[in-house]
């Protein structure tokens, strides 16, 4: 926001100066004459007429209105005009001819007839020859009180021959001039400031459009230059030819630093190919003109250079608007950079054409529109800087933002996967320890538990009781009615071994086939004796349902229980509770015996 409106002030300011440029002409009108109106002229297509044959020949004709302007011709064109000074007293005035790219110019003075006066002018002569230190051409007259002057010119260029012939008030002169020179000197000032602060740019950016906008800039300056005169006056006075090839040369500049600058700004390489294969085609055209600038005439290049010109400028103003059509940001200020210059083009040739007035807004209205292109161009370029600055910093914070949630997905997938991999250990820790027949710890987690359980009682003192169950007479079970059934039968021995046990800590196991062990933390002898006798006469009590069939089962027990001391072996405990269920059986069955008991 704050550039648009730097923008806006220097647009004003550029306003303001065009105001005064236009204002020059108001309060400057007295004091020359424009002399179009008392022109004649005569063609010497030859160019073999001297100035005695012309004064006295017959082909003199009238010159209508409007500056004298033949275009592009070989003729020798000789122009006259009479001044006669009506005033009581001598004067001195300053005739101006204000086209500066004319070749030869040749101003005769005569006075009564005689010849007073001769210079030898145009940029074809080196510029230390004129009479008078400017960058157009001026003849400084003096007459007598009611003396006449007849003045003649002949003209040659290959350029177009135009002739704006004026005669001016010394002082007139000299104040309009300054006006015109400060103004001159503003816009090379401001196009020079902008060249070298972009030059930095490019320095300090290493970015190439800063590099062909520089290019650009000076090209577009010293073409001015050239054309305006101050080329000649100030840069090259010495060099006369050299102010011909110059505007050739600083035609192509443009041409080529123009295109060049257009392609890369627009990015119309990857936006339009088509499009951008012209613009190169006509760098092409512009780089064979520039090579033939030493061989060949002046003319025939102007010729070609002024419609690529032409045809350049408005091929740029399209491309920067198909740009804009297709969203490119910048493009809109390019376009409308473009059309500054673009309006200044089509005024000077409207004026030129006679459509327009010519005033001194409209004879610079190239200068205007170009100073005003640059300055909105510079602005272009910066804004440029500022969007794609944007566009990177949006780029890197998505992708930083893609990163961070690929990560947090990364991660809730880990944790997902550990969560699953932990509850498939769990499982498989619980499958590993667990009887797959009847659902009760298996003899593997008897072992540690029965070590862990020692291992506490040792340190409490405290007795620990382990018991051993076995189904009497089970072989006959399984003989009678078949696996099945006997599978059926461990399994609701086991639920009633389960349920019977009441203390948390109390853990029974499937011992082996149908042997259960329980084991009792804390508990002495007639503890655990209490409750294998509950759960013995439970299962006695059971009547167990198969298929159709009723089936009774009894348990022999065995239990022992003892404090733990350092050297005991697990195995020890379970030999003596073993041999107590073989007491059990041996003395009957259904029955509970405790290891060491008196019979
Ligand atoms: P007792 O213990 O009263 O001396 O007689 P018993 O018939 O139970 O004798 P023993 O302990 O020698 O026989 C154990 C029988 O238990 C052998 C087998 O038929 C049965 N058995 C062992 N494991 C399984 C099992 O997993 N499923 C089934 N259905 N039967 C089993
Ligand atoms: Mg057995
Ligand atoms: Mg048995």
């Amino acid at each position: 926001m704050l550039q648009a409106r730097a923008a806006a002030f220097l647009l004003i300011g550029l306003m303001l100066v065009l105001a005064a440029m236009a204002g020059t002409t108001a309060w400057q009108d007295e004091g020359r004459l424009d002399l179009a109106e008392r022109l004649q002229y005569l063609e010497d297509p030859q160019g073999q007429l001297l100035l005695e044959d012309v004064r006295t020949s017959d082909d003199w004709r009238r010159h209508e209105s409007g500056t004298f302007n033949k275009g592009y011709t070989d003729s020798r064109w000789w122009l006259r005009f009479e001044l006669t000074n009506e005033q009581a007293q001598s004067v001195r005035r300053l005739l101006s001819i204000a086209y500066p790219v004319l070749g030869d110019v040749q101003v005769h003075v005569l006075a009564n007839g005689e010849s007073r006066d001769f210079h030898q002018l145009g940029h074809n002569y080196p510029f230390h020859q004129r009479p008078v230190d400017h960058r157009y051409f001026i003849v400084p007259l003096e007459w007598e009180a009611q003396e006449s002057l007849d003045v003649y010119l002949r003209v040659h260029s290959t350029s177009s021959v135009q002739v704006p012939v004026k005669l001016w008030e010394p002082q007139t002169f000299y104040s309009h001039d300054m006006t015109r020179n400060i103004l001159h000197g503003i816009y090379f000032g401001a196009l020079l400031v902008i060249a070298v602060y972009n030059l930095l740019l490019f320095f300090a950016l290493g970015d190439r459009n800063y590099l062909y906008y520089v290019g650009l800039v000076l090209a577009m300056a010293l073409l001015l230059a050239s054309l305006t005169g101050y080329g000649f006056r100030h840069l090259w006075p010495a060099a006369n030819h050299w102010n011909e090839q110059a505007i050739l040369v600083f035609i192509v500049g443009v041409l080529l630093f123009g295109a060049q600058f257009t392609r890369r700004f627009l990015e119309l390489k990857k936006l339009a190919p088509a499009l951008d294969r012209v613009l190169l085609l006509m760098m092409g055209i512009a780089a064979v003109v520039l090579f033939a600038v030493p061989f060949m005439g002046y003319r025939v290049l102007v010729l070609t250079l002024i419609p690529l010109v032409v045809v350049g400028c408005i091929y740029a103003f399209a491309c920067g608007l198909y740009a804009w059509r297709k969203g490119q940001v910048t493009a809109r200020y390019y376009v409308i950079a473009w059309s500054f210059l673009l309006a200044g083009g089509v005024i000077l040739a409207l004026s030129k054409g006679g459509a327009l007035p010519s005033n001194a807004f409209t004879d610079h209205a190239v200068q205007i529109g170009s100073l005003i292109e640059v300055v909105l161009l510079s602005f272009a370029l910066a804004q440029r800087i500022n969007v794609e600055r944007r566009l990177r910093y949006e780029a890197q914070a998505e992708t930083l933002a893609t990163a961070r949630q690929l990560n947090r997905e990364l991660e809730e997938r880990v944790q997902e996967r550990t969560r699953e991999l932990e509850t498939l250990n769990e499982k498989l820790n619980e499958l590993s320890v667990t009887d797959e027949l009847t659902g009760l710890r298996n003899r593997r987690y008897l072992d540690d538990a029965l070590r862990q359980e020692m291992e506490r009682a040792r340190r409490s003192g405290r007795p620990l009781a382990v018991a051993l169950l076995d189904i009497d007479h089970f072989k006959e079970v399984n003989d009678t009615h078949g696996h099945h059934v006997g599978d059926e039968c461990l399994r609701l021995v086991a639920e009633i071994i389960h349920s019977g046990l009441r203390w948390p800590a109390d853990t029974a196991c499937r011992y082996g086939g149908e042997e259960f062990a329980i084991v009792f933390p804390e508990t002495d002898a007639d503890g655990a004796r209490t409750v294998v006798e509950r759960i013995r006469e439970r299962i006695g009590k059971t009547r167990i349902q198969v298929e159709d069939l009723t089936l009774a089962l009894t348990v022999s027990g065995g239990v022992h229980a003892q404090v733990i001391e350092s050297t005991t072996e697990p195995d020890a405990l379970l030999r003596c509770a073993d041999e107590a269920l073989y007491e059990a059986k041996g003395s009957g069955r259904d029955r509970t015996c405790a290891y060491g008991e008196e019979r």
